[in-house]
């Protein structure tokens, strides 16, 4: 049997197991085979972190820094992350088969993030209030929240962190962090550069393990301010209801079913691209998805054509050659729900232009492969119009025009992300306004940013990531009264 690498948990500063000493493993979905063990934590190990987290909180350096030195740990971060970023993308592709192209630029942009809310740190500003009351002086303070749980997914497990922790640590959190327990590898690495940059012990923790298991012991755990959670929308709706219990601040980022709307006076040639970048990168493993094109009739089967001649096309293989255009599913479960919707599309009655298949290569028999599939003619009220299907599986709609293309758009309870191709502009301004989603690109696709406001509408979730008003997220408003006067008046009535 292969001796299997093993990660530990950082827990207030040092080196943890599981309390159980119980593992699980991790398994590298391009060769089907375990690769490394993590520490399978349960409800005594998620108190352990929190502890820690909170004793960081209250006690210790952390709150003693000023703003500016915490900017400055965070600006030192994302130095190592610079420096270290082709050891953590490799990690990222074998504990996830995303290629290494997108993990390495992925790893290497989120470097931005740290710089961008360490800049930040030191401009979270309260103010002075005007008072209709004589002889008193009041101001605001925006405080930290205290303890925040990031719970991330398989997907894209550095940076969905990332997005979570600059915030969270620039305006003064501590943080328990509970990645995917399938793609756990690169956190547990990751999290030890705290140390390195200068990181006080205890203001960032881990806990690795299955969700059922450690989760709710870190959501309804009373000294946790926040839980700032990435995932599938079932997960999110019961964190919500847990969080509620302890009237706990809660961020969700949740799934989609994104519409891609092509209009016939787009450059063809573009949107065609703009839809495989939306649903074969990754092999359609992103919440922001284009997994429904939706293309105007008159075009429609040339649109469609078009499509499939560049899907064909795309080589699957090993996501860590160069060439590879797509690579694995993550998981072997999810590989199996991704046939499933196929099959049920074949019975909806949508017709199957490309794909549909576990690849035939023998030398990707052991991968957890499916191939880019195409469904044309679909109907919007199909399950695979209306259900997020997290793989390489794309939905082709047609529609008559402007206003049905919205109806047809918005019909859907997810509302996380939109594309538009046109060569209006007025159109396309008309567009963003009436589509109802936290992000509208127009004549392009899957583009974010550090600066760039990101979050969901509908059932797609709550709250903000990234830009600057995502520090609002982690931080609270407290409101001082200063009696100038000496005396005090009536104290039955309200001052
Ligand atoms: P998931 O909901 O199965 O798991 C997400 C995380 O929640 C994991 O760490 C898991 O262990 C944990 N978890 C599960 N049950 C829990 C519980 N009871 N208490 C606490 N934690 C629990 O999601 P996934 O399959 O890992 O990821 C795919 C989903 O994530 C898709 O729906 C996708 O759209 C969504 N996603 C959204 C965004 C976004 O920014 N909107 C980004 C990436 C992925």
């Amino acid at each position: 049997m292969a001796i299997l690498d093993r990660y530990r948990n950082v827990v207030g500063g040092l080196t943890v197991e599981a309390e159980s000493g119980n593992w699980f493993s991790s398994t590298n979905p391009f060769t089907g085979r375990e690769w490394a063990e993590l520490p399978r934590c349960g409800p005594a190990d998620a108190e352990r972190a929190v502890e820690a987290a909170h004793a960081a909180f209250t006690s210790g350096s952390w709150p003693e820094l000023t703003a500016t030195q915490r900017g400055k740990l965070l600006r030192r971060l994302a130095e190592l992350i610079e420096r270290d970023a082709e050891k953590f993308a490799a990690l990222e592709v074998r504990d996830n088969g995303k290629l290494y192209a997108e993990m390495l630029g992925q790893v290497r942009y989120m470097a931005e993030w740290y710089h961008y809310f360490g800049g930040l740190a030191d401009k979270i500003e309260g103010g002075v209030l005007p008072s209709d009351k004589p002889q008193m002086f009041s101001y605001t303070k925006r405080e930290p929240l205290g303890v925040v749980v990031a719970i991330t997914p398989w997907n894209s497990p550095l940076l969905l962190l990332t997005w979570k922790l600059a915030p969270a640590l620039a305006a003064g959190n501590t943080v328990v962090v509970k990645p995917s327990e399938f793609t756990s590898c690169a956190t547990l690495e990751f999290l030890k550069l705290f140390a390195e940059a200068g990181f006080p012990a205890g203001v960032v923790n881990s806990v690795t393990g299955f969700g059922g298991e450690v989760g709710p012991s870190l959501v309804e755990h009373p000294k946790v301010a926040k839980v700032a959670f990435t995932g599938g929308d079932a997960t999110g709706a019961h964190i919500y209801q847990q969080a509620a219990r302890g009237i706990k601040h809660v961020t969700l980022e949740l799934g989609g079913k994104s519409p891609n709307i092509i209009f016939a006076d787009a450059n063809l040639d573009d949107a065609a691209k703009g839809a495989i970048s939306g649903i074969f990168a990754a092999s359609g493993q992103t919440c922001i998805a284009g997994s429904r094109v939706l293309v105007e009739r008159s075009v429609y089967d040339e649109v469609v054509e078009r499509i499939v001649a560049i899907a064909r096309s795309a080589r699957i293989g090993d996501p860590m050659d160069a060439g590879t255009q797509v690579g694995p599913i993550t998981t072997l479960p999810q590989r199996e729900k991704v046939l499933s919707y196929i099959e049920i599309a074949k019975t909806e009655g949508a017709r199957c232009v490309l794909g549909g298949r576990v690849p035939a290569d023998p030398a990707l028999a052991e991968g957890w492969f499916v191939e880019p599939t195409i469904f044309a003619d679909v109907n919007n009220d199909m399950r695979i119009a209306r259900e997020e299907v997290f793989g390489p599986v794309l939905s082709i709609i047609s529609f008559e025009d402007e206003e049905d293309a919205v109806r047809i758009a918005n019909d859907t309870i997810y509302g996380l992300a939109a594309g538009v191709w046109t060569s209006n502009m007025a159109r396309s301004i008309r567009m963003s306004d009436r589509l109802r989603a936290g992000t509208v690109w127009v004549n392009t696709y899957r583009a974010v940013s550090f600066m760039a406001p990101f979050g969901g509408y509908k059932m797609s979730g709550i709250g903000r990531e990234s830009g600057r008003h995502a520090i609002d997220e982690y931080l609270q408003t407290k409101c001082v009264w200063i009696n100038l006067a000496d005396g005090v008046p009536n104290p039955f009535v309200l001052r």
